[in-house]
């Protein structure tokens, strides 16, 4: 493990010609201290997390002091947002710090978010507030807790900066990890400004750091091209299988390796409800929970576009073709385990969708019903009767049950056998709303911030039974409805 002067820095996006990025320094804040700091992520990059006891350790994570060997730039990229396509927008309050080679070689993004004014930032002030960087500390580790394609986070910094949004907040900076920090975007502004050249320079980039086993190949460009549709379509199956809603799916939020990444106005759906919009500031839904796979879709096709140069439409419309199938594919595959069945087959969907119709007509919580679905007692006599007093529709959970059970004879494992493989996939807790608030209260309040750390443990092991946590698997209180969660961050 390695002291903080001796990462291993490696910059391979700052070799990209200037027109790629923008060097600068992140900009000092007052008087930093550590929030939170994540060991298991600080392993990814060999830091010795004795570090934190160094009394300038925050200050390196605000970017008041530089690391050694680090080249911190911001990345330049352009979007479509809302369906719009916004021609340059740029890390306007993110500075990638490098790349840090870990022993076991692989390379790891370092970027502090909230460093302060890039050459991006239009009319922000480049910060981040504490708030919204808890929220992305917990559910980055959330969801790789969870077994989810993630950016993950080491550690949060915070300062007595004052911040304004819809009212005064403090500052803080989010150090996030991740194999990359190219998204959809990157592709999309050089295209949109005719240098062509740029894009095939991207992609070679990208495919000689994450595609290796294709830079030899004569068609590298529609075969990268196919892996990122497929990546995209398990991350959305991942997603809708977890009941997860990003809330933001710009295509500048698109991650180029399928990771789920800029974590803004995300939810996780409480009671089940296809049109769950978590992000208040979006009224039409634009990116509501059921919405997804297809915007996943339709952000691909703006890939496409941007890929154009490289590879020749009809392409490129194949291997679009091919996403619909890879998703529900996997979707099938994701929620078949969720039941607990063997070798899910195509016909499976049918249950799936009827429990997820009787789940949204009865208000049942999502996350909690697949978890107490594996004490369902497929016995012919069983009446399953814990289960189905969660139903306001009783004689619609039986018939369901039916089914269920039938089909649960269909395959020989015992209930207990099942219920152990159903136990490794349902969790028992998420990051609810309700949750995370009350972390961020302490935290802004009393500066207290133990319940971040609180969570950051328990939702590394969303599948335990945690029993002194029990209370973390509730279902929300009644004042979490007021919660209103938008872009503001
Ligand atoms: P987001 O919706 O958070 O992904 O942000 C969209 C764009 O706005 C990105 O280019 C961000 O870097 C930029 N941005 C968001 N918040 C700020 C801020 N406070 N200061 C400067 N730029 C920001
Ligand atoms: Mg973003």
């Amino acid at each position: 493990m390695n002291k903080l002067d001796r990462l291993n820095f490696e910059n391979t996006f700052a070799r990209l010609p200037d027109s790629f990025h923008s060097r600068l320094n992140p900009t000092p804040l007052p008087d930093p201290y550590l929030v939170s700091f994540n060991a298991e992520a600080a392993r990814l990059i060999d830091l010795d997390s004795e570090e934190i006891s160094r009394s300038d350790f925050a200050g390196y994570f605000t970017g008041n002091y530089l690391l050694p060997g680090s080249e911190p730039l911001s990345m330049l990229y352009a979007g479509h947002q809302f369906g719009h396509f916004v021609p340059q927008l740029g890390d306007g309050r993110a500075i990638l710090l490098g790349e840090v080679r870990n022993r076991g070689g692989e390379l790891w993004d370092v970027q502090l978010k909230g460093a302060g004014i890039t050459p991006y930032s239009r009319q922000g002030d480049g910060r981040a507030v504490l708030r919204s960087s808890i929220r992305e500390y917990l559910c980055s580790e959330a969801m790789h807790g969870l077994g989810i394609p993630t950016s993950r986070a080491l550690c949060i910094v915070g300062s007595d900066e004052e911040v304004y949004r819809e009212s005064i907040e403090t500052a803080a900076v989010l150090t996030r990890l991740s194999p990359s920090h190219v998204r959809f975007g990157s592709f999309e502004v050089f295209y949109h400004r005719g240098q062509h050249e740029q894009v095939a320079t991207l992609a070679d980039y990208v495919i000689a750091r994450h595609f290796p086993h294709l830079v030899d190949d004569a068609d590298r460009y529609q075969l990268f091209f196919h892996e990122v549709t497929l990546r995209t379509a398990r991350l959305m199956a991942h997603w809708q299988a977890a009941g997860f809603s990003h809330g933001v799916m710009n295509t500048d939020n698109m991650s180029i390796l399928g990771l789920t990444f800029d974590y803004g106005p995300f939810g996780f759906m409480e009671r089940y409800d296809p049109g769950y919009i978590c992000n208040h500031s979006d009224p039409r839904g634009r990116y509501a929970y059921d919405q997804q796979p297809q915007i996943g879709l339709w952000n691909l096709a703006c890939l496409a576009q941007a890929l154009s140069p490289l590879i020749p439409a009809e392409q490129a419309r194949d291997v679009l073709d091919g996403y619909a199938q890879a998703y529900h594919r996997h979707y099938a595959e994701l929620m078949g385990a969720k039941l607990g069945l063997i070798n899910a087959a195509r016909d499976d969907i049918h249950l799936i969708g009827s429990l997820l119709a009787l789940m949204h007509a009865n208000r049942i919580d999502y996350t909690n019903l697949f978890r107490s679905l594996g004490d369902f007692n497929s016995s012919a006599d069983a009446t399953n009767e814990k289960l189905r007093g969660q139903f306001i529709d009783r004689a619609a959970f039986d018939a369901w049950a039916a089914a269920y059970r039938a089909r649960l004879q269909q395959a020989p494992v015992t209930d207990s056998e099942r219920k152990t493989r159903m136990a490794a996939v349902n969790p028992k807790y998420i990051l609810r709303n309700y949750l995370a608030q009350n972390a961020i209260e302490k935290a802004e309040k009393q500066h207290d911030f133990s319940e971040i750390d609180r969570l950051l443990k328990l939702l590394a092991h969303p599948f335990d039974e945690q029993p002194e946590m029990e209370s973390y698997a509730a279902a929300p209180p009644d004042w979490a409805q007021q919660i209103e969660v938008s872009c503001s961050s």
